[in-house]
C-alpha cells in the first residue's frame, strides 16, 4: 500500500498543478463516420456497418451535426473556432478499435483558448481551456473469469463495437495553478459544471455513471514557493464526480508522500479503485509515440463565420447567470444555494420544480433523504434511481395529506426497489394515511388507556408529555396517521 502524507500537512509544503481532460459522448442520432445508431446498449456488435468495424475499403464521412455540437460546446466555453482545420490519425493498438488507429484531431483542434468560471465556497476560479477537439469512441472490452473484471486473471476477453465510433468531444484544461487545498473541489466543480452545461447545450446527456461523460484528471505537486512544475500523474477514466474529488485527493497525498520522503514521482497513467486509492497503470506515451498524421480520408472542417455566429444565439444561459437566476426565482439564501451547487442538485432541483414541487421541497427531498441514499449506494445523486418527477409526484402525495414525511420515506424505499411510481407504492404497500376519524380515535382511546402517567401530566400542564400519546398512537397506526390530526383528537380527548 502507498505511504500518503497528511492532507493538510501535504498543503503547507507543495502547491498543486492541476490538468483535466474530459470525454464527453455527444447525443447525435448516428455515429462520428457513419449512418450507425448510437443508441446505448443493444445486443453486441448490432450497431456497426463496415466504416465503424474499420474494413478494408470503406471510407468515413464527417457528422454534420457533432461537428455543430462541438462548435457549441466551444462557444460555451468562450473558444476561439478554428477558420480551418483537420482531423488527425493517432496510431495505437486498440483492441477495442477496429482500425487501430483512432479519428481525433491533434495540432489542429476546432475551439481552442477558452475559459470558465467555477465557483466553490463562493469564491470564482477561472479554468483555462486549452482546447475542444473531436473524436470517436472505442468499442467497449469485457474480461470474462478471474475476479477483479480485469484483463489480469481473465479466461478471455468479449469484444463489443456497439460504442466504436460515437462521436466523442475532448475538453483540456491548461495547467491550473494556485487552487492549493482547493484543488480537488475545484475540480469536481468544474465537472459539475461541465455536466450541466453539456445538458443545457443538449448535446450530450452527460451520464457520468454510463461513461458519457469522464475525466482523465492529472495533478503534480511543486514545494511552495517554486514555479517549476513537478511530474504529473494522470488517472484515467475517472466517472463520478465523487472519485473525481476522491482521486485527486488521493495522489496529492501520495505524491507529498514521496516527495517528502526524498523520491520522485513517476510519470505514469493511474488507475482509481473506487474503494478510495489509485494504482499504477502504463507508463504513459509521448505524443510522438501515436506517429499522428494528417487523416487522409477527411476534408478538413472549415466552419464559415456566418454558421459560427448562427450556432453563437444558439447558446444557453451561461453557468454563473444561470445560477444566480435560479437562486432568485427559487427564493435561496446564498448559503441554501452554495449548498445546492455544492451536492450537484442545480439541474436535478430545477427539473423537480419543473415538474411541479416547490423550490424548497425539492431542496429538501434531494439534499437530504435522496442525497443521505446516493452517498450509502456510492452513486450521484441523479443516478439514485428516483427522477425529479417522482420525487415532485411524492410531495404531491405530502402535501395532499396522502402520506407523511415518515411515509415518504418507505414510499422511497418502495420506488428504489423498483416497485414503480410513487402513487403505485403507496397503493402497494399500503401506506395511505388513515384519515377516518373512527379508526384514529380508536387507537388515540387506547393510547390514553394505556398511558395514566402522560395523561395525568397533560391535564397538569405539562403538555410536553402529549409526545409519548403521540408516539404510542402513531404506532399503533403504522405510523399511517396524519400527525396534526392526531394532536388534535388527543388534545380534544383528554380536555
Ligand atoms: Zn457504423
Ligand atoms: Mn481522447
Amino acid at each position: 500500500m502507498d505511504d500518503l502524507m497528511d492532507y493538510d500537512d501535504a498543503m503547507a509544503a507543495y502547491d498543486t498543478a492541476l490538468g483535466l481532460e474530459v470525454h464527453v459522448e455527444l447525443n447525435t442520432a448516428s455515429k462520428m463516420w457513419c449512418g450507425c445508431t448510437t443508441a446505448f446498449g443493444g445486443e453486441p456488435n448490432t450497431h456497426v456497418c463496415p466504416v465503424c468495424l474499420g474494413l478494408p475499403g470503406s471510407l468515413p464521412v464527417v457528422n454534420g451535426k457533432a461537428v455543430e455540437s462541438a462548435i457549441r460546446i466551444g462557444l460555451a466555453l468562450n473558444c476561439s473556432i478554428a477558420r480551418w482545420c483537420r482531423f488527425a490519425r493517432k496510431n495505437y493498438f486498440y483492441p477495442d478499435m477496429p482500425k487501430d488507429y483512432q479519428i481525433s484531431q491533434y495540432d489542429e483542434p476546432l475551439c481552442f483558448d477558452g475559459h470558465v468560471d467555477v465557483e466553490v465556497d463562493g469564491e470564482t476560479h477561472t479554468i483555462e481551456i486549452e482546447r475542444v477537439h473531436m473524436e470517436e469512441d472505442a468499442g467497449k472490452l469485457t474480461h470474462v473469469g478471474g475476479a477483479t473484471g480485469r484483463i489480469q486473471g481473465a479466461d478471455h476477453s468479449l469484444l463489443d463495437y456497439n460504442r466504436a465510433g460515437v462521436p466523442l468531444m475532448e475538453i483540456v484544461t491548461k495547467p491550473v495553478l494556485g487552487l492549493g487545498e482547493k484543488t480537488p473541489q475545484v475540480a469536481r466543480a468544474y465537472m459539475s459544471l461541465l455536466r450541466d452545461l453539456m445538458r443545457a447545450l443538449g448535446v450530450s446527456e452527460a451520464r457520468m455513471e454510463r461513461g458519457n461523460m469522464r475525466c482523465d484528471a492529472n495533478v503534480s505537486l511543486m514545494p511552495k514557493g517554486s514555479s517549476e512544475l513537478g511530474t504529473r500523474t494522470e488517472t484515467k477514466n475517472v466517472n463520478s464526480l465523487r472519485s473525481v474529488e476522491g482521486a485527486l485527493t488521493f495522489e496529492i497525498r501520495r505524491q507529498a508522500a514521496v516527495l517528502g520522503a526524498g523520491g520522485r514521482v513517476t510519470q505514469e497513467t493511474r488507475h482509481w479503485h473506487e474503494e478510495g486509492h489509485t494504482s499504477p497503470g502504463r507508463s504513459k506515451e509521448q505524443a510522438e509515440d501515436y506517429r499522428y498524421f494528417p487523416e487522409p480520408d477527411l476534408v478538413p472542417v472549415a466552419p464559415s463565420p456566418e454558421w459560427v455566429e448562427q450556432l453563437r444565439a444558439t447558446l444557453p444561459e451561461p453557468p454563473a447567470a444561470r445560477r444566480a437566476r435560479l437562486e432568485r426565482e427559487w427564493g435561496f439564501s446564498e448559503l441554501e444555494m452554495r449548498d445546492v451547487v455544492a451536492a450537484d442538485a442545480v439541474g436535478t432541483i430545477e427539473a423537480t420544480v419543473a415538474a411541479g414541487a416547490s423550490p424548497q421541497a425539492a431542496r429538501k427531498w434531494w439534499l437530504g433523504e435522496l442525497a443521505r441514499r446516493a452517498n450509502e449506494a456510492g452513486v450521484e445523486l441523479d443516478a439514485v434511481g428516483m427522477t425529479p418527477a417522482q420525487v415532485a409526484e411524492l410531495q404531491g402525495l405530502v402535501e395532499a395529506k396522502t402520506i407523511n414525511d415518515g411515509l415518504a420515506r418507505q414510499v422511497i424505499d418502495g420506488v428504489l426497489a423498483g416497485e414503480g411510481s410513487p402513487p403505485e407504492v403507496v397503493d402497494a404497500r399500503g401506506l395511505a394515511i388513515v384519515s377516518d376519524d373512527g379508526a384514529l380515535l380508536e387507537a388515540v382511546d387506547a393510547a390514553i388507556a394505556a398511558n395514566p402517567d402522560a395523561v395525568a401530566k397533560v391535564r397538569s400542564g405539562k403538555t410536553q408529555a402529549i409526545g409519548a400519546l403521540m408516539g404510542s398512537v402513531m404506532r399503533s397506526m403504522k405510523g399511517k396517521a396524519d400527525a396534526g390530526r392526531v394532536r388534535e383528537l388527543l388534545a380534544e380527548r383528554i380536555g
